[in-house]
């Protein structure tokens, strides 16, 4: 069935308050929309956590383009829409109702003043070369869960420093939502899906490839006792250069507050930013 598409957010709150006030279970997916099959494996699990109490919860899912975590040069205008076959993708995934509102200004009218800025956790990295970045990501989801006000809402590792970020503001603003993490998607050559992956043309999509076969050597020499920070980057940086134009970082972290190690522990994540031609691509792994 098709999901409900609701356009105006003080609709949506007041849908919202009246079906977890009915004792409804609600699980939240935020996305951008241009949904691939990474945002899939989120709406189904959404779908399945709503239900896991027994009682038929309720599945929901945002298709916002923030500009407000978009820099200046970045790619908002030309970001990839496409809310109809977003729609039959939610039905598919068996989302029970969408919030695509109608215009930005919706949800940040004029003038609006207030931000949610998370600090250590969203420097470096991202928010590194992404001034902002991550203040207009925790600004419109803590406003997405202040408008949803769900039980859960889930996201994917694929974006990994986002994920700490909005674990760190949900934990430290004591917002009383679970965060779940769920595996990256890729494709079969390994490459992971992302919506900007609609940018590359056919030769740069063979060359993003990099960005996997990077990854997973790194995980490979870990694995095989590799333990030096240093000799793991310059590896994955050797085969990024492969294909990529040029790097923006390549990084071994601890994976929760994601400060770099000089050694590489089970469980350290290596994280890597890369442009091919002018798509901005990232990809992670846990090395294990
Ligand atoms: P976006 O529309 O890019 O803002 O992504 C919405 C959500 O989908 C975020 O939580 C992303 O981390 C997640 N996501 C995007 N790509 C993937 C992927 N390849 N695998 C798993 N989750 C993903």
């Amino acid at each position: 069935m098709k999901p409900e598409l609701v356009t105006e957010p003080a609709a949506w709150q007041a849908r919202c308050a009246s079906a977890r006030d009915g004792g409804a279970r609600i699980v939240l997916v935020p996305t951008m929309g241009f949904l691939h099959e990474g945002h899939l494996s989120l709406l189904r699990e959404a779908r399945r956590r709503a239900d896991a109490g027994g009682a038929r919860g309720l599945a929901v899912a945002s298709i916002f383009v923030n500009p407000t975590q978009f820099g200046p040069n970045e790619d908002l205008s030309r970001y990839p829409r496409d809310l109809e076959g977003d729609l039959a993708k939610c039905a598919e995934a068996g989302v029970d109702w969408v919030l695509a509102p109608s215009s930005p200004e919706k949800v940040f009218p004029p003038g609006h003043q207030t931000w949610v800025d998370v600090t250590g956790v969203s420097q470096g990295l991202c928010g590194g070369k992404r001034p902002g970045h991550f203040r207009g990501v925790a600004t419109v989801v803590a406003k997405l869960f202040n408008l949803t006000r769900p039980h859960a809402a889930l996201f994917g590792e694929k974006d990994y420093q986002q994920l700490q970020v909005i674990r760190t503001m949900v934990r430290e603003l004591a917002m009383g939502v679970e965060i779940a993490g769920m595996p990256i998607v890729r494709e079969a050559d390994g490459l992971a899906l992302s919506s900007r992956n609609a940018y590359l043309s056919k030769e740069e999509r063979e060359r993003a490839l990099a960005l996997s076969r990077a990854l997973f050597a790194a995980r490979d020499r870990a694995a095989a006792g590799e333990r030096d920070a240093a000799a793991l980057r310059a590896g994955i940086e050797r085969e990024l250069s492969k294909g990529a134009d040029r790097i923006d970082y390549v990084e071994i972290v601890h994976p929760d507050t994601l400060a770099p190690v000089a050694r590489a522990e089970p469980g350290s994540m290596a994280l890597v930013a890369a442009y091919v031609g002018k798509t901005r691509l990232i990809d992670n792994v846990a090395l294990t």
